[in-house]
């Protein structure tokens, strides 16, 4: 028994130390990814249930490793949030949606561009002007740049990211809660926050008509929308079946597979195009 213990405690060691070993490599292989130009942004459309229009799109961001192939932005984000180099790429990623929220404006369909903005980013003292400098540049309206922002942003610092989203707000940008119940979800800092979105998360739209518990937490959140004058987007919608409930209940906004995955900006125009032909 003592035999195993040991060799155990050293199998324990070696993952450890390759886990830090990996985890030092993708430190080190963001911070080219850049520079080797691996990244590209996709996007996924969102939907206005009650028009069926295309109202808009959400930019993600994808990384083609040289040799690793495509790393998920879930296995990738928090290392750059950790050790900062988020603040690069997220400006890239803002660089590269504006661009192309330019480009189709230009093509004579203006969508709005939702963009993921990291609690780190935010923390940024530079972040706000670094934002409105971009949409200057690009000559995109405010109105047009939404950012999607999760709970915990607000955490560290709450009036430090108000008085930032205030001023991004003020300016003409939307917000958007993302994630909203997954995280340290507090209705105090609702309603000091300029909020115009809250997304409902995936994980209570999968199950939403097997799992009472996620219908009803769904349920709340619509609601919770409706009082504070919140418009609600469902993310995650893979089924026409959710699409249905969440029409009848009222959720105005939707995204997910059943519309269409995130693609690729030329696919993105041609899925408008049909999507508004049907
Ligand atoms: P998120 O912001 O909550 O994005 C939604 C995720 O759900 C995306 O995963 C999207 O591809 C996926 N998704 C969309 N529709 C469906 C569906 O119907 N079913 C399922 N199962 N999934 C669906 P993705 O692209 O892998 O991104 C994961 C997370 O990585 C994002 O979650 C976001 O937190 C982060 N992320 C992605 N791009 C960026 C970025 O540019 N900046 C920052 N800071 N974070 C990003
Ligand atoms: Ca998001
Ligand atoms: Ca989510
Ligand atoms: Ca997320």
């Amino acid at each position: 028994a003592k035999q195993t213990g040991h060799a155990h405690f050293q199998f324990y060691v070696a993952s450890i130390d390759q886990e830090i070993r990996d985890r030092k490599q993708m430190e080190k292989d963001l911070t080219q990814a850049l520079v080797n130009r691996e990244f590209h942004l996709v996007y996924q459309p969102q939907i206005n249930l009650e028009s069926k229009r295309v109202i808009g799109a959400e930019a993600l961001l994808r990384w083609e490793h040289p040799s690793r192939g495509f790393v998920p932005p879930d296995d990738f984000i928090p290392v750059a949030e950790a050790n900062g180099s988020i603040v690069e790429i997220g400006q890239w990623v803002l660089e590269q949606a504006c661009a192309q929220a330019a480009h189709w404006a230009a093509e004579g369909t203006p969508l709005r561009i939702a963009v993921n903005l990291s609690a780190v980013q935010l923390r940024q003292d530079s972040i706000v002007t670094d934002i409105l400098d971009t949409l200057r540049r690009h000559s995109i309206p405010a109105g047009r740049l939404e950012l999607e922002v999760t709970e915990t942003s607000f955490m560290t610092n709450l009036s430090d990211a108000v008085a930032k989203l205030h001023r991004l707000n003020q300016a003409g940008i939307n917000i958007a809660v993302d994630d909203f119940g997954t995280g340290y979800s507090s209705l105090t800092y609702l309603k000091q926050m300029p909020v115009q979105h809250l997304k409902i998360d995936k994980q209570f739209i999968r199950d939403l008509l097997v799992n009472e518990d996620d219908t009803r937490i769904a349920n709340t959140i619509i609601d919770l929308g409706k009082s504070l004058n919140l418009s609600v987007v469902a993310e995650g919608v893979e089924t026409a079946e959710q699409e249905y409930y969440l029409t009848q209940r009222g959720c105005k906004l939707a995204q997910g597979y059943y519309f269409s995955k995130p693609l690729q900006p030329r696919d993105f125009e041609t899925f408008v195009q049909d999507f508004h032909q049907q």
